[in-house]
Parts: C-alpha cells; sequence; structure tokens
C-alpha cells in the first residue's frame, strides 16, 4: 500500500484519500480484533508465489503416464530410411506377385466362348442348370413333391417326341420344348 501512495505523489488530494481510506480500513480491523466478534472480512493468508510453481506439480504427474502410452504407440515401427522407387518397385513387380499367365485357354466346342482346357465351360453350366431345374419343376408337378419319386428310371421326353417300347414301365417326363442339342436321347 504505501507503494502504492508512493506511486502518486503529484496527487495530494488522492494520496489524502488513500490515507484516511486506509486509516479507516486498520481502525476497523482492529476493532475487530479487539471486539472479539468475528470480523466482517479478516486478514487472509495471500501467498504471492511463482506462477510455474502449481503448473509444475501437474507436469511432474503426467510425465509418469504419458511416457508408457508414447513407447507403447507412436515409436512402434518407425521405418528408419526411405526406400528408393527401384527397391519398391523391384518389391512391386516381382514375378512372385504378379498374376500368373494362362496358357490353357481352349474354346468351348458346344458355345464357342473361352474356357479353360480342363474345365467345365461356364455358359454350357448355366444352360444345363436352367434345364435341370425346367424338368424338376416338372416333376414337382407331376408328382407333388420329391419323395414320392418311383424306384425306376427317368426318361425325359421333349416336344414332338414319343415313348418307345424301350421306355415301358419307365418314369416319363414331358417337357413342352424342343430338345436342345446338347441333351442327348439314349
Ligand atoms: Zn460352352
Amino acid at each position: 500500500m504505501a507503494a502504492l501512495v508512493m506511486v502518486f505523489p503529484p496527487l495530494p488530494r488522492l494520496r489524502g484519500l488513500l490515507q484516511r481510506c486506509w486509516g479507516r480500513l486498520e481502525r476497523s480491523v482492529l476493532m475487530g480484533f479487539s471486539g472479539g466478534q468475528s470480523p466482517p472480512w479478516g486478514p487472509a493468508l495471500a501467498v504471492q508465489a511463482p506462477a510455474f510453481f502449481p503448473q509444475a506439480v501437474n507436469d511432474a504427474g503426467e510425465s509418469s503416464e504419458a511416457p508408457s502410452l508414447l513407447d507403447s504407440i507412436l515409436w512402434m515401427a518407425a521405418p528408419k530410411k526411405r526406400r528408393t522407387i527401384e527397391v519398391n518397385r523391384c518389391r512391386r513387380r516381382n514375378p512372385n506377385k504378379l498374376i500368373k499367365v494362362k496358357r490353357n485357354i481352349d474354346v468351348c466346342p458346344e458355345c464357342g466362348n473361352l474356357k479353360q482346357k480342363h474345365i467345365l465351360c461356364g455358359y454350357c453350366y448355366a444352360k444345363v442348370k436352367a434345364e435341370t431345374q425346367l424338368i424338376r419343376m416338372e416333376i414337382r408337378k407331376k408328382e407333388g413333391g420329391p419323395f414320392s419319386a418311383p424306384t425306376v428310371e427317368t426318361v425325359v421326353l421333349y416336344e414332338g417326341e414319343k415313348p418307345t417300347e424301350k421306355d415301358e414301365g419307365k418314369r416319363i417326363i414331358e417337357r413342352a420344348r424342343k430338345r436342345p442339342s446338347w441333351f442327348v436321347q439314349n
């Protein structure tokens, strides 16, 4: 407070006012102490500590946890040197990594699409599958389910075909279409 007063020596009025206020404050404080009553606001411990003191405590608390986190996550398998583009391309274009060229491709003798030599033609297989599904639907219409099938040989007759003497006693399924070229009659 003395320093505050010393700051304003050229203002005698303000100086006098401050002195009066300070004297009133001192008197009220002393009265409160001497009277034994609880003072309206008593002197409290006001420590002007350096500002970094509480932060230093916090830093110490954080630093005990932070290194373990950083060690486990951020420093995991980081490359030390940049690999050149030549090295990278040699790795990427390694013959073991490239797709092998197939030289066993042939033309399907039935439909003309390309197929692998030792593998069934996909287009022909789809055709056979669809026709087989239709034959199964005919069977279901005729017999009402797969469990009532008789234990005899089955003959599929297409449009314009008649059962011969060989087909006596066999199960006959009729299809209302022309016989496909790939469905051989035996
Ligand atoms: Zn084919």
